[in-house]
């Protein structure tokens, strides 16, 4: 199912707060999603017994077998469950392995619209990314301080999509579905579940498409 490129209504107003996924929506970088691809595809090595390439087939493989099953895209996470992995386990790696620092950079575009956007409503951040890593992520990008609340794959470790907690991010930030706009760049991972509970959503895939939002917001 092709996503709508950016879904708003544009006539409504009342928007208190706007809740952002963190990778790919707050920042691009290819090279940090193929580190932690190729960091997935090496647990699931470890955890199978077979080459980190023969894993990675098998989880695109198992995404697939997912989408099928849901009729929606799947999340690495999901098909590291999937597989019988442990989700606490592959994140420990993640932070471990990862270094953030090396391929993100401050945004100073990102930094001031986050700033206008801050002054006028909360914003949260909702990410399926670990606390540390997610945490070293926004120092690197220069946002770390922006944010009235992070909820993390920690949190529950249960990763979105997941309406239950969904619903537990918007009784822990006080807000109904139609005062919150969801931010992120996965229609089916982000947007779907906040869609369909009434929130507002905004597609985007660069940060050049992010800077549109501010006029889309009344
Ligand atoms: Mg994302």
């Amino acid at each position: 199912m092709t996503p709508p490129a950016a879904v708003i209504d544009l006539t409504q107003s009342g928007i208190r707060a706007i809740v952002f996924d963190l990778d790919g929506t707050l920042y691009q970088s290819e090279e940090l999603g193929h580190e932690i691809a190729a960091c997935a595809d090496r647990y699931i090595a470890d955890l199978k017994g077979v080459t980190p390439a023969e894993a990675a087939r098998l989880i695109q493989a198992t995404r697939e077998v997912l989408k099928e099953r849901t009729g929606y895209s799947s999340s690495l996470s999901h098909a590291c469950i999937e597989l019988g992995g442990d989700l606490e386990v592959l994140h420990r790696r993640f932070a471990a392995d990862i270094e953030p620092e090396r391929l993100v950079k401050p945004d100073e575009r990102l930094v001031r619209l986050l700033k206008r956007l801050g002054a006028r409503h909360e914003l949260h951040l909702y990410t399926n990314n670990n606390c540390s890593l997610s945490g070293r992520i926004m120092a690197a990008l220069g946002v770390a301080d922006l944010f009235r609340r992070v909820f993390t794959i920690e949190d529950s470790w249960r990763p979105k999509p997941d309406r239950d907690v969904l619903e537990g991010i918007l009784r822990a930030i006080g807000m109904t579905p139609s005062q919150c706009l969801f931010v992120g760049d996965r229609y089916d991972i982000d947007l779907r579940l906040p869609a369909e509970l009434g929130c507002r959503v905004f597609l985007t895939q660069t940060v050049d498409e992010l800077l549109t939002i501010e006029s889309i917001i009344t």
